[in-house]
């Protein structure tokens, strides 16, 4: 059995959700369907859960949200009216957001959950009826019903573990096609609560790893995953047929960015095999990753890069002597709550690389002064802008020669390498490069580990 998920630009109007349906009914072993809100049908468009967004915060300030309500109102009567499913979809859709508005404002974030989740209850039932109305046996089932319990704050929820329990126990004994709402649960009292954006990716895992499904179907809007960012390396045509679960962890973690690799963590740890799709080129085989596959010694999988990030540098002569020095020094970055990415080393010196997003001047200034004051250092500096490349593959191991080549690529092009980190594990090495030679060292990068 699969689980499929859909996300808002594969429903945002009648044309999309129609190819869902087509997607669906063509294959049996296609079950659970977890959608999304409605997306944007065109660039300058907005997604549904941003309206609704901005329908609850006018609501909470008092003032006139009828015109707000209205646009929501018709996203979903357009899609209805080009489906032909009739006026009680709209009137359901209608009705349910004048409840939700009604609803206790005690809560802002509460209140602010209830109407974001909205968007993908209202469109799980609308995907129902057009289900129907091609003459499947759909129905929507809904998260209080089957036992999503989630916690935490509105938002940024998280899943209660025996959701796992409840939703298979719901899911056991079911015929025809189920159509789930994503990103949202209900905590123990009763009140919604949403998953971060994007949520749905999380719900379509959490349901695949609680029914044991064959396969999870992430269909977005590509044909598959590319070993490297096409908008870098617009050439690059032939996508990752299959990788590994671990090889996904470290491309995303490293920037690639069609999918999240928290969201499928459920998944991952059920091994559930997941299969990224394309809604606009189903015939498209998409990406498979899996826990296992047969590697080609030496190559590479894909080079994901990422950049916004700085280094602290500390110096200090015969720092390898001195017993503590790394505990003292990360102590620091722990107590100002900044988690650090890499730490490259040298026998006087230790270089800690933090997202330059999770560190503003002040806390720069604090930790540098810590640093001196705690470990009297020879030397501290913290150098600014650098992308992190990172070249990735289980084929790595064992193959000599893999840092060679990406070393030779970069010095053929005239890019310094500033640091590299290899783990144990060589699954991936990273590079670090200045920002503003990313660009050229990911080419270079791509031409060497991927001749055409
Ligand atoms: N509709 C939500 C969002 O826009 C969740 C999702 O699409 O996955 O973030």
């Amino acid at each position: 059995m699969k689980v499929c998920k859909f996300g808002g630009s594969s429903l945002a109007d009648a044309r999309q959700v129609s190819k869902v349906v087509d997607i669906v009914l063509s294959d049996l072993q296609r079950r659970i369907v977890v959608v999304s809100a409605p997306g944007k049908r065109a660039k300058d468009d907005v997604k549904v859960t941003d309206m609704l967004i901005g329908l609850a915060r006018k609501s909470l300030a008092g003032e006139d949200a009828s015109a707000e309500l209205e646009a929501v109102v018709e996203r979903y009567a357009g899609i209805a009216r080009d489906l032909s499913l009739g006026d009680g979809i709209v009137a359901t859709v209608r009705a349910d957001l004048e409840a939700l508005l009604a609803g206790p404002k005690d809560d802002p974030g509460v209140y602010t959950d209830a109407l974001k989740a909205a968007g993908e209850n209202e469109n799980a039932k609308l995907v129902t009826e057009a289900f129907r109305a091609r003459g499947a046996n759909a129905r929507y089932a809904s998260p209080k019903d089957t036992g999503m319990v989630l916690s935490g704050p509105s938002g940024n929820a998280t899943l209660e573990e025996e959701s796992y329990a409840n939703l298979f126990r719901a899911f056991s004994d079911f015929s025809g096609i189920v159509v789930y709402p994503g990103f949202f649960g209900y905590r123990k009292d009763g009140t919604v609560a949403t998953f971060p954006r994007g949520g749905s990716d999380i719900t379509g895992s959490i349901l695949a790893a609680a029914v044991r499904a064959d396969v999870y179907e992430n269909f977005t809007d590509v044909d598959s995953v590319y070993p490297v960012d096409p908008r870098i390396v617009p050439e690059v045509s032939e996508g990752i047929a299959t990788m590994t679960y671990r090889e996904m962890r470290e491309l995303s973690y490293a920037g690639f960015g069609v999918f999240s690799d928290e969201a499928v963590y459920p998944a991952v740890k059920a091994r559930v095999p997941i299969n990224i799709r394309n809604t606009n080129h189903p015939s498209a085989p998409g990406t498979m990753i899996v826990q296992t596959r047969r590697v080609e010694p030496g190559r590479p999988v894909g080079i994901a890069c990422d950049g916004g990030f700085c280094n602290f540098i500390v110096d200090k002569y015969l720092m390898n002597r001195e017993v503590g020095f790394g505990r003292r020094l990360f102590q620091i970055l722990e107590d100002e709550g900044i988690s650090y990415e890499h730490s490259p080393s040298g026998i006087d010196s230790i270089s800690v690389i933090v997202r330059e997003r999770n560190l503003d001047r002040e806390t720069e200034r604090r930790v540098t002064a810590r640093i001196k004051r705690e470990l009297s250092p020879d030397n501290v500096t913290v150098t600014h802008g650098y992308a992190m490349l990172m070249v990735v593959g289980e084929g790595m191991i064992f193959s000599p020669g893999m840092l060679a080549k990406a070393a030779g690529a970069l010095a053929s092009h005239g890019i310094n390498i500033s640091m590299v980190n290899q783990g144990a594990s060589e699954i991936s090495f990273m590079i670090c490069v200045k920002d503003e030679c990313r660009e050229d060292a990911i080419r270079a990068l791509y031409n060497a580990y991927f001749p055409h």
